[in-house]
């Protein structure tokens, strides 16, 4: 419990449950700073409330200023995979309509931090900002994973039943690291009925904040899968990452 209070520190505009797993962002995400150090890196999980989903299933973004041809390259590019394959719409603004009221992503930079908020935000009525390291913004899968951050979705290993599919190695976490590892109830997310899936971008490796870079802190329950999975791929949304958003987003397809 005391990693919720503490935890709860960095949600300014939480009080409750629901909101903390909503708002938080995730300053705690070294996951990408695996891949930046090239060492072997490696549900919940979807909000469940209307109000939680953009409206229209239209999200509107726009850049920052900062980013090169490049970067903003990566995004789009990882973006229109989104709008290819769901029906959730990822609209290019310029930054003066975002600035007149309609509330929209900014896509910015931070130093090593990749994180967001989970879900459209209800309030306070800013912009919901997506922060990508330099490294993040030329991984397209690392911008989609956050991207579907932004969309309602939580991490894979998140969900309610995760304890029939993985083991958490708790000893091979700092404590201060507990966090990241929490299942959210069911009452603030749900699985649209997708099964549990080892290979979603939103999963987190199998050493994911391992205190022992050697050793596993999660562990695939070997009697439930064969061929034996990899977590932690960014390589594209798995079919059940689509399937998902579909669900939730009421798309026909
Ligand atoms: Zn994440």
């Amino acid at each position: 419990m005391c990693y919720f209070i503490s935890k709860l520190t960095c949600c300014f505009t939480s009080f409750v449950l629901l909101s903390y797993f909503a708002n938080c962002e995730e300053y705690f995400e070294n996951y990408y700073d695996e891949v930046d150090s090239d060492e072997n890196p490696a549900s919940r999980n979807a909000v469940r409330w209307n109000a939680q989903k953009w409206p229209n299933n239209i999200i509107p973004y726009t850049f920052s200023d900062e980013y090169t041809p490049a970067q903003r390259d990566t995004v789009e590019r990882a973006l229109r995979y989104f709008n290819e394959n769901t029906c959730v719409r990822f609209e290019q603004r310029n930054k003066s309509t975002t600035i007149n009221g309609e509330r929209g992503v900014v896509y910015t930079t931070s130093g090593k931090r990749c994180g967001t908020k989970v879900g459209y935000q209800t309030l306070p009525a800013t912009t919901h900002n997506v922060f990508l390291s330099p490294l993040c913004l030329t991984i397209p899968g690392a911008v989609q994973h956050e991207t579907m951050h932004v969309m309602g979705i939580f991490h894979e290993q998140s969900r309610f039943d995760r304890d029939e599919y993985i083991d958490i190695d708790w000893t091979n976490i700092d404590i201060q690291n507990y966090h990241n590892f929490i299942k959210v109830p069911v009452e603030y997310a749900k699985p649209y009925d997708v099964p549990y899936d080892y290979g979603s971008i939103m999963h987190y490796s199998e050493y994911a904040f391992a205190k022992n870079p050697l050793k596993k802190s999660i562990k695939v329950r070997s009697d439930k899968v064969n061929p034996f999975p990899r977590l932690g791929q960014l390589i594209k949304p798995s079919e059940g990452d689509i399937q998902k958003i579909n669900r939730m987003y009421k798309c026909c397809k």
